[in-house]
């Protein structure tokens, strides 16, 4: 296995399968099913997952709302997804903890790194809930904080697409795909991997990202025994 600790950031929308609104218990089997596939291989998994399925602080204020409730609102959004993602792991017999940057005792630990860290050791997910605890941040700057944090080898984005490509190959038939590409190129040509305090923030720290499709059976055992099926952006 190329990998020995990975950190995987899934979307809240990805939770939604072909839902409009909330969580396909469908897909978030599959996706217990995927991750225990990688556990039973000795891998120690953390996740970091999204709430767009629920909420978004910047859907609030474009409807009047004060920005930082809106974010409050999608930190506990983010909550509930790990929450439902922990239930799907525990069907499958995964052991899993889930940890909260906004403190809710009575549902999840707090987020405490060296707890984290020995839970990990211990083969168990780790789900990291409620982002970075602070509005105006993403998940996806989250998932990179808490993989510097954790000391994971690398984070694994999955999506709906494959990687990682010239223009967005959901709207231009001439896109192609780029099987690695480094932190500067992504910049040089404007890509859009994740927002640009979550890229800057890996870039530093010279934490490699993976883009890869999620939705496809067994793709997230493939990354993590090697293969380049999606796109690797390394320094
Ligand atoms: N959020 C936040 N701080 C964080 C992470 C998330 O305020 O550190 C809020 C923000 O409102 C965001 C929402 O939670 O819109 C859901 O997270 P995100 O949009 O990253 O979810 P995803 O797009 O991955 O589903």
């Amino acid at each position: 296995m190329q990998y020995k600790r990975i950190l995987l950031k899934l979307s809240g929308e990805a939770l939604m399968g072909e839902k409009q609104y909330g969580i396909d218990p469908k897909r978030i089997a599959e996706y217990a099913e995927e991750i225990k596939e990688v556990v039973e291989k000795g891998i120690q998994v953390a996740i970091v997952i999204g709430g767009g399925n629920i909420f978004r602080g910047l859907a609030g204020a474009a409807t009047g709302m004060d920005r930082v409730q809106g974010d409050h609102m999608g930190m506990l959004a983010t909550v509930i997804n790990a929450l439902a993602l922990q239930s799907a792991l525990e069907n499958v017999d995964v052991q899993t903890r889930v940890q909260s940057a906004i403190k809710i005792n009575e549902v999840a630990e707090p987020f405490i790194r060296r707890r984290a860290m020995r839970h990990l050791e211990k083969g168990r997910v780790v789900i990291f809930g409620g982002g970075t605890g602070n509005p105006y941040f993403t998940t996806d700057s989250a998932a990179v904080l808490r993989a510097i944090e954790v000391e994971a080898d690398v984070i694994l984005k999955g999506t709906r697409v494959d990687g990682i490509y010239t223009s967005d190959p959901e709207k231009d038939v001439n896109a192609t795909k780029f099987d690695t590409i480094s932190f500067a190129d992504v910049l040089l040509k404007g890509l859009k991997v994740m927002d640009t305090t979550a890229f800057t923030l890996s870039q530093e720290n010279e934490l490699p990202i993976v883009v890869f499709d999620m939705n496809t059976r067994g793709n997230l055992l493939k990354i993590v025994d090697g293969q380049n099926i999606g796109t690797v952006v390394n320094v």
